[in-house]
């Protein structure tokens, strides 16, 4: 088999099921097989591939066919120009989420932050790495997703100034963080009857505690909501990713009393994506 014949398998596979992207996935997983760049599978069409290359090739196409997030295959993902750990059990960083940090940067100088569910720890790690001095506490109520954000935070770093904390609650956090300047959260936001409709990559792989938002999608925004008020300072932010336009409203109702709405993000298709309050 060679590259030519290698692509347009890949391609009429992935295209005859659906996925998105289909020519460009082809490529990806050809030149995750082959350790060669895009540039020379499309230069030398004539090459053949190793036996070994041929097996790995298959392996990774067979995987995709099944709709498991190229992700999760390669085992990495991009964010914030970092690379990422990912893996069954944490969410893969999506690239709406960079909108929430630079919010963030923007109105945090230093002090100590909280991550609350902090998965991949790709939120918390994007912030350390760009200010210097801060700290963060990185909060998640799954064991694996800590995995993948302890190795994220060691790879990169910024392990130092990071505790991990897993916690399923509100109030079980360690005392010298009782007091946070900052506040930030991509929560399960997607309401239970909605998680049908999601990609299948989505859907069938990745951890459904990480997107169930419960009947309304509001369940940890309502939690979220007694963190803030306890642990962030008065005029500290909590910026959070939202699902839709219709949350943005119901958010303004359940943290108006104790919080400002100061500002609203939109993602690139020009929806709402994030809300950032400032404690009242
Ligand atoms: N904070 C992580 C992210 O933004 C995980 C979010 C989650 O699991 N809901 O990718």
């Amino acid at each position: 088999m060679n590259f030519r014949e290698a692509r347009l398998l890949a391609f009429k596979e992935l295209s005859s099921i659906g996925v998105p992207n289909p020519s460009l996935e082809a490529d990806f997983i050809l030149e995750w097989a082959t350790g060669k760049g895009r540039g020379y599978i499309h230069g030398y069409p004539e090459h053949m591939l190793s036996a070994a290359e041929k097996t790995k090739f298959k392996e990774v196409l067979e995987r995709r066919v099944k709709r498991e997030p190229l992700q999760y295959i390669t085992g990495e993902s991009e964010f914030w120009g970092l690379t990422f750990k990912v893996g069954p059990g944490c969410l893969v960083p999506r690239p709406e989420t960079e909108i929430l940090v630079e919010a963030a940067l923007e109105i945090f100088e230093e002090g100590i932050f909280l991550d609350w569910g902090t998965g991949s720890g790709c939120i918390a790690a994007a912030i350390l790495s760009e200010k210097a001095t801060c700290k963060a506490v990185a909060v998640d109520c799954s064991p694996k997703a800590l995995f993948y954000a302890w190795w994220n935070f060691k790879n990169l770093g910024v392990l130092e100034r990071v505790l991990l904390w897993h916690s399923n609650g509100t109030w079980d956090l360690p005392e010298a963080y009782e007091r946070v300047d900052l506040i930030v959260s991509n929560p399960p936001y997607i309401p239970t009857t909605e998680i049908q409709n999601l990609m299948p990559e989505v859907r069938l792989y990745e951890p459904i505690e990480a997107l169930d938002g419960g009947t309304d999608g509001l369940k940890y925004y309502n939690l979220l909501c007694s963190v803030a008020n306890r642990l962030l300072s008065h005029g500290g932010h909590l910026v959070m990713e939202i699902g839709s336009t219709l949350q943005w409203r119901q958010l303004s109702k359940l943290y108006g009393g104790q919080f400002n709405l100061v500002g609203v993000r939109k993602d690139l298709s020009g929806l709402d994506r994030v809300l950032v309050f400032q404690r009242k």
